[in-house]
């Protein structure tokens, strides 16, 4: 499935219902002002990313979201043996597999981190089953990396498979940070989810209870075990999706 790509802001209508054009002729005057797709998301624009300050007078909203982790295993032990080229290109290959499925459930990449990446679902574009969303985009990744896997992993001598954890429930999201000022998500939610996704497997997607709960329909035969995650007292039930 190709990315729809919306002619206006989708952030920015249901937020104002201002139609600030994306594409095309109409979106010139706008990129004279800096005001272009988001990097985030190619259906949302930079004015979305400064939503808070800008419209909402506040540097951070919380929000009831979804946030997703991925990461690339085997990526550190690769980089030690091949040339900088090629681990470049898998990265690049992993963001971009990555990237669409995110978008494609109106998403945002919020963040790439090293062999990883932090995807947040509900804002600014809102949808109320934002947990079925990111879910479906752990099995739109795992399903599309599966074919890229089997090739790499043959040509590296080791298995190349992507981890996923995913949490849910309220979070802050904005402007962090006063010398450097990072547009990202903070809470439980976040700290819960990046645990998730360290203990999943390679090929495995985690979710934390507040996510199965909202997903259970789509998973008739999700397996729940406790994990002692890090940084936590007290164990943790994740489902394996
Ligand atoms: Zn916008």
């Amino acid at each position: 499935m190709a990315l729809h790509q919306a002619k206006i802001c989708m952030g920015c209508w249901e937020h104002m219902h201002l139609p600030v054009p994306l594409r095309g002729v109409a979106s010139m005057p706008f990129r004279a002002f800096g005001i272009r797709p988001s990097r985030m998301n190619p259906n949302t624009c930079t004015i979305c990313e400064m939503m808070f300050t800008k419209i909402m007078k506040a540097r951070h909203v919380t929000i009831d979201a979804t946030v997703m982790f991925a990461d690339l295993r085997g990526y550190t032990s690769l980089s030690q043996s091949r040339s900088a080229d090629e681990v470049s290109t898998l990265l690049d290959t992993f963001y971009d597999e990555c990237a669409n499925a995110i978008w494609e459930h109106d998403g945002i990449l919020n963040k790439t981190m090293g062999d990883g990446l932090l995807a947040l679902f509900n804002f600014p574009i809102s949808h109320d089953d934002h947990a079925r969303r990111a879910l479906r985009t752990a099995h739109l990744i795992q399903d599309r990396w599966h074919d890229i896997r089997t090739t790499l992993s043959e040509a590296a001598g080791q298995d190349i498979g992507v981890g996923i954890g995913i949490d849910c429930g309220r979070l802050s999201f904005g402007e962090f940070g006063h010398s450097h000022t990072d547009i990202t998500a903070i809470g439980n939610v976040v700290n819960t989810a990046a645990r998730a996704q360290a203990a999943a497997t390679s090929g495995q997607i985690l979710l934390t209870e507040a996510v199965y709960a909202r997903t259970q329909s789509e998973l008739p035969d999700s397996q729940a075990r406790d994990y002692q995650l890090k940084g936590f007292e007290t164990v943790t039930r994740l489902y394996a999706a």
